[in-house]
């Protein structure tokens, strides 16, 4: 088997985790920028963070020989400081170039809050000027059909993004019809708890197809398991799915979404 790990916060895992991946075949972790649980206080927190994701990460990666990249963005819970976060938005060029960087993420909605949602607006700006690739979180509380709605429109409504360009995470069966409707990408994101189980995951592959959906363990320091997406492509084989179809949701199709990022090479 190999897999992409499409969706990974690394840097709230052990080396260890690193090992049991690359033995389950991932080629590669992409890493969006998040919350660190506890809101920084100024921008050089930001700068510091930026600079693990894009210097110090990548090379404990390929000690454990996996390629290691990065989104970059700041998360919908730490947006209510739209000062703040406007100077985010003005550290990020400076990263662009790195090597390991594939675009703006994850950006989104949490509470669906109007200053939630003008950080969108000023990261999807961000985005558009600088032609990156964008990555968003969708809310996990009950709000999550009104906030992947707010989140498309604003998407929908500036012409220079493009919808396969963008890959909309953490849909579930509410969600992914509108997203998939609208020529973006789904992410599925697979937790013990919330969020996605696998048999549901595959449930909605059945249903909407194979094209634009991808698989994520989106681990972090909580409750989940950096090795959801191999777990789910053991149950995917049980349930008599071939081995071309696992091996195109699993590592095709985030290969062939992350591509369209140049940097992105295997
Ligand atoms: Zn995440």
């Amino acid at each position: 088997m190999r897999y992409i790990e499409p969706h990974a916060h690394m840097v709230s895992r052990v080396t260890d985790d690193y090992d049991r991946m690359v033995l389950a075949g991932c080629e590669a972790v992409c890493e969006p920028a998040f919350w660190a649980g506890y809101d920084r206080s100024s921008v050089a927190g930001f700068y510091d963070y930026f600079s693990q994701l894009t210097d110090y990460e990548p090379k404990r990666a390929a000690k454990h020989g996996v390629k290691h990249f990065s989104w970059l963005g700041l998360n919908s819970k730490e947006a209510e400081d739209v000062t703040l976060a406007a100077e985010v938005v003005a550290l990020i060029p400076q990263f662009l170039d790195r090597p390991n960087v594939l675009g703006i993420g994850e950006i989104g909605l949490n509470k669906n809050s109007r200053n939630e949602l003008r950080v969108l607006e000023m990261q999807v700006d961000l985005a558009a000027r600088h032609g990156q690739l964008i990555l968003v979180h969708t809310p996990h509380l009950e709000d999550k059909l009104k906030g992947t709605r707010l989140i498309l429109d604003v998407l929908k409504s500036d012409r220079r993004i493009r919808p396969e360009r963008v890959i909309i995470d953490h849909v579930e069966e509410h969600t992914v019809a509108m997203v998939l409707d609208t020529g973006m990408w789904a992410g599925m994101t697979l937790y013990p708890e919330t969020k996605c189980t696998p048999a549901r995951a595959i449930d909605m592959l059945e249903q909407y197809g194979q094209e634009r959906l991808w698989l994520n363990s989106a681990c972090d320091w909580g409750r989940s398991d950096p090795l959801a997406v191999p777990k789910t492509a053991v149950e995917m084989k049980r349930r008599g799915h071939l081995a071309e179809l696992v091996d195109q949701v699993i590592y095709q199709n985030p290969g062939r979404f992350l591509r369209q990022c140049p940097k992105f090479t295997l």
